[in-house]
């Protein structure tokens, strides 16, 4: 039977790069049927202002998978970032970001093999912020005073960070399923406990909870910063990393360094029942529409996207494909040469028609 999937080209280099996956992952035999749905400023004028149209969150509830191009967020004015809004309507509480080392990948690390379970919709991400000077602000400031503590300095803003049992424990229990699906080894919770006991202490004794309950694989806590250390020193000795929202996307964009850049850095979105396939990398807009940048990242995504559908035979000969392409290092694009003006350097298409020839060799 077909696999339906939702796919959302995006703006700026979204749509030639979700194209070039398209067909890299029809070429790996597996039935997929695409139902094509519109989100991003491009498409805003024709729902009536809105940027993610109801009928895309229909469709990815409905089929339960999408693969999505990336999509732009204006800095100023504009609308709500459509990628953060996703999120919360689907309650894609889990964003899983794989970063691994390909042989002919320009990096100054080698083997590396890890992947980072992020929190996201939680810590200081939830949005909760007052204004310095607001009258929420003032009110707060005398509230806390007033309970004992005192602000270092009144003309502070404020951050709530909210870090909870429930989504604690369920992204927990998402990354051990996930850790065990993957053949993956051992966990590492990261931290920050011996300073916020009651938020980040909070996330520690859940996970030492949800650990408890499966023993079968490795678990361990570091604290943020000597993790940080870590990666860099050792970054061989971990595995699956799982960290709250903030640390977590600092710790996906060092892992995406440390693989060799955004170009080869895939992810995906959980939630219950359903799952976004989308690159690390942004919109690019300065490189839209000239067939230049690098399709890898999407693809990577598309990989994850056939594992998650029970594909994984179709899932490891693309990725041995990519993995393939990137050591013979010829068809591939600007950013994986040694040079970024090498005149060798292949088109975003062209890598597709590369991988679908090894794919159908
Ligand atoms: P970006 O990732 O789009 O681009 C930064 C730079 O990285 C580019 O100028 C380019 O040099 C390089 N790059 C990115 N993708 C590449 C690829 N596939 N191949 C080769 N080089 C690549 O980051 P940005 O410029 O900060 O963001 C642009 C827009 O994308 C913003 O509006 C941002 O909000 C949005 N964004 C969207 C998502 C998403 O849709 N999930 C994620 C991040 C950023």
């Amino acid at each position: 039977m077909a696999h339906r999937v939702t796919l959302i080209p995006g703006d700026g280099i979204g749509p030639e790069i979700t194209e070039a996956t398209r067909r890299v992952l029809e070429a790996t035999g597996v039935d997929l049927e695409w139902d094509v749905q519109q989100a991003g400023a491009d498409v805003m004028d024709a729902h009536g202002g809105d940027p993610l149209p109801p009928e895309t969150l229909e469709s990815i509830r409905r089929n339960g998978v999408a693969l999505k191009g990336p999509i732009t967020t204006p800095v100023a004015g504009g609308f709500r970032s459509v990628n953060v809004r996703l999120r919360n309507e689907l309650d894609l509480y889990a964003q899983v970001r794989p970063c691994k080392t390909y042989e002919g990948v320009r990096t100054r690390f080698d083997h590396i093999d890890l992947v980072i379970v992020r929190e996201t919709t939680e810590d200081n991400y939830a949005g909760i912020e007052y204004a310095y000077g607001s009258p929420e602000e003032s009110e707060l400031a005398a509230w806390i005073e007033a309970h004992g503590d005192r602000l270092p300095n009144p003309d502070s803003g404020l951050s709530i960070k909210p870090i909870s049992i429930t989504a604690t424990r369920r992204v927990f229990e998402f990354a051990f399923d996930y850790a065990r699906r993957m053949d993956r080894r051992k966990l590492t919770c990261v931290h920050k406990a011996n300073i916020m006991k009651f938020t980040d202490g909070l996330w520690l004794n859940t996970a030492r909870e949800v650990a408890e309950r499966n023993p079968d694989l490795e678990f361990e806590d570091r604290i943020a910063d000597n993790m940080c250390m870590q990666l860099v020193q050792w970054p061989e000795d971990y595995d699956v990393l799982v960290a709250p929202n903030l640390y977590g996307d600092m710790f996906s964009d060092l892992a995406a360094g440390l693989i060799g850049g955004l170009g080869v850095a895939p992810g995906a979105n959980y939630g219950d029942g359903v799952a976004v396939f989308e690159p690390t990398h942004g919109s690019a807009p300065k490189y839209a529409g000239q067939n230049r940048v690098n399709p890898i990242a999407e693809m990577l995504s598309g990989m994850m996207m056939l594992h998650h559908l029970g594909e994984h035979e179709a899932a490891d000969r693309l990725e041995q494909a990519i993995a393939d392409l990137i050591r013979e290092g010829k068809d591939v694009t600007y950013d994986m040469k040694p040079r970024r003006d090498d005149p060798t350097a292949v088109g975003t298409s062209a890598v597709a028609d590369a991988l679908i020839a090894k794919l159908t060799a």
